[in-house]
């Protein structure tokens, strides 16, 4: 399989076909998706969680998108327009594919395959990842951030208590002022404030 870097070509393109919205269950959220996804449906932070998210059993201190029915589709996906409901916000998972990170930090990839087309043209990997709102260069940044503190506090909490772990769950995930133009800033606030309450148990 070919490692794909931002300037590689490949035959990139989507027929709307919804594959990679169904058999699902693996799409990740980090907390800036939370708030942007909130926002975008007018929804409360808890009403979004409690209606769209499940939470990763083992203490892994992420969420996913919930998914419906026996094809296990992804909650947003909107079957009588066969679109995402979210589209100009969804989670960066969503934005790569068919890409598939190999390596997030150094921005290596490669194609999944799974709607590859003759017909689709060559374009570079970076105009395909920064096509919907420059998602992609917009959040690299902040999901590195995300994967390096689970990283640091997922192997120390283990065995904490269930109260601690809601009460982690609720400064990482719920801890946040919609209203305020600074989210990236209060995310990082927040796993300041539990990186800090892991290090003093
Ligand atoms: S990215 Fe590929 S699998 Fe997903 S909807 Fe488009 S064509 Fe289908
Ligand atoms: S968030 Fe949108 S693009 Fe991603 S799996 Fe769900 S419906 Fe598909």
């Amino acid at each position: 399989m070919d490692i794909l870097t931002l300037n590689s070509k490949e035959k990139l393109g989507c027929k709307m076909c919804d594959k990679c919205c169904i058999y699902r269950g693996d799409i990740r959220l980090i907390p800036l998706n939370v708030c942007k996804i909130s926002k975008f449906l007018g929804l409360s932070i808890n009403d979004f969680l409690n209606k769209y998210t499940d939470r990763l059993e083992n203490n892994k201190l992420e969420i996913v998108l919930k998914t419906v029915g026996k094809l296990k589709q992804c909650i947003l996906y909107d079957e009588k327009n066969k679109k995402c409901k979210i589209h100009a916000v969804k989670p960066m998972q969503c934005v790569m594919f068919p890409l598939v990170p190999e390596n997030l930090k150094r921005d290596y990839f490669y194609n999944s395959e799974q709607c590859k087309l003759e017909e689709f043209k060559e374009i570079k990997v970076k105009e395909w990842l920064n096509g919907n709102n420059n998602i992609y260069s917009k959040n690299k940044k902040i999901c590195m951030e995300w994967i390096e503190f689970l990283e640091y506090v997922q192997p120390k909490i283990e065995n904490i208590s269930n109260e601690k772990l809601e009460e982690f769950y609720k400064i990482l995930f719920e801890n946040y002022n919609l209203n305020k133009l600074n989210l990236k800033m209060q995310m990082r606030k927040n796993m300041k404030q539990v990186k800090q309450e892991v290090i003093k148990k």
